[in-house]
Formats: C-alpha cells, sequence, structure tokens
C-alpha cells in the first residue's frame, strides 16, 4: 500500500499531476506524485473517453485548486478576461497569476499559495505603503509590494526572507537588497505560469 500523503497530495493524485499544495514538500523527493509509489486503485481512474466537456471541467478545477479560488471567483475572473482585449484563455491565467497570495508565494515570502494567502489576510503586506489583505487583490505595474515588520519579526517568516535574498524572482517583479519588497516592473505574461494547463478547453466550456 502507497503511503498516507493527506488530502491535498490525494488532490494531486487525482488529477494525475502536481499542484504544488505543500510548499517544500512539493519540491522534494517526498512528493507523492515524484515517487509515485502509490498503488494505481489510489487515483481515480477515468473510464473510456472523456467528452470536451468533461476535460473543460477538469482544466477549470485544477486551476481552481492550483491557485486556491472557489467557484464564484472563478467566474468574475473569467467575466473580466472575456472582457478584456486579447486572448480571453491567456487573460485569465494572468489574472490569476497576478492575484497578490501568488505573488508573495511567487517571491519566495511562503511555502505555497496556503501559507502565503494567510501572510496577506493577517495583514502583514503592504502594498504601496498601505496594508492590503485581500489575497485576490490584482497587482499593477510599478506596484511596490513590501513585507511589513510584524511579519519580518516572525521567526518562519524571517527564515524565508532570509532563504529569497539574492534567489531569482519573477521576470515582472525586482526584488529589494534585503529581500523583504519588490517592485513590480512589468506584468506576467502567460509563458510566467507554471501550472500545465490548456485553458482553451475552459474558454470552449463556459462560454458554451
Ligand atoms: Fe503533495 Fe505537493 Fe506532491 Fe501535490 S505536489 S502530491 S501537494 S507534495
Amino acid at each position: 500500500m502507497g503511503r498516507y500523503t493527506g488530502p491535498k497530495c490525494r488532490l494531486c493524485r487525482r488529477e494525475g499531476m502536481k499542484l504544488f499544495l505543500k510548499g517544500v514538500r512539493c519540491e522534494s523527493e517526498k512528493c507523492a506524485i515524484s515517487r509515485r509509489d502509490y498503488p494505481p486503485g489510489n487515483v481515480n481512474v477515468r473510464r473510456g473517453k472523456v467528452s470536451s466537456y468533461g476535460e473543460g471541467l477538469r482544466e477549470k478545477q485544477k486551476v481552481k485548486r492550483f491557485y486556491g479560488v472557489f467557484e464564484e471567483q472563478f467566474r468574475r475572473y473569467f467575466a473580466i478576461a472575456t472582457g478584456s482585449k486579447g486572448n480571453t484563455g491567456e487573460t485569465l491565467m494572468t489574472l490569476f497569476e497576478r492575484r497578490l497570495d501568488n505573488v508573495v508565494f511567487k517571491l519566495g515570502w511562503a511555502v505555497s499559495r496556503g501559507e502565503a494567502r494567510q501572510l496577506v489576510v493577517h495583514g502583514h503586506i503592504n502594498v504601496n505603503g498601505k496594508r492590503v489583505n485581500v489575497p485576490s487583490y490584482s497587482i499593477s505595474k510599478d506596484d511596490e509590494i513590501k513585507a511589513r515588520p510584524g511579519a519580518q519579526s516572525q521567526k518562519r517568516v524571517k527564515a524565508r526572507f532570509d532563504e529569497t535574498k539574492g534567489r531569482q524572482c519573477p521576470s515582472w517583479m525586482v526584488l529589494d537588497g534585503d529581500g523583504m519588497g519588490a517592485k513590480v516592473i512589468g506584468l506576467p505574461s502567460r509563458e510566467d505560469v507554471s501550472i500545465p494547463i490548456q485553458e482553451q478547453l475552459i474558454v470552449e466550456l463556459l462560454s458554451k
């Protein structure tokens, strides 16, 4: 029998892909997906051909789990993407990428998007000098993101910041010298989205 790896890993196993829901564990050899040490019977086995509707639903589910958003929020993002110029699917994915909790995670200030969300909700992040405690806050070009002193004094968070020093952050941001702040110098593009997803299937699903 495969080892018990917790509900989050079960989600990855169900989707058959790494959703990076457990922070550093996901990058380590402890990852259940990397080890592939679970018996085939532990995952949902899909028999027969999956309809395009089913494929679209599955892709949507992956995105929701990856970014930790609910259906209602997802629909709001889709409405914004539909009303925007350009490719709807690509715009949709970049909107998720611009979420403040995702940005905090990408800066390396938290081990997972879930932990990043906690940092934001607990008021530890400033944007342009003001406290922002809304994880879905959408960052814009020229925004300055800074960890508040309260976060910097937390042992666990401090350790993460220290690890961040000198670390490469996404190309659309520049880290301050002390690693505790960053400036947004551009906006993420589709290439910056790390989850392997066929967003076109989602667009087809939701446009019917
Ligand atoms: Fe678990 Fe993370 Fe691996 Fe998913 S990617 S199976 S959450 S350790």
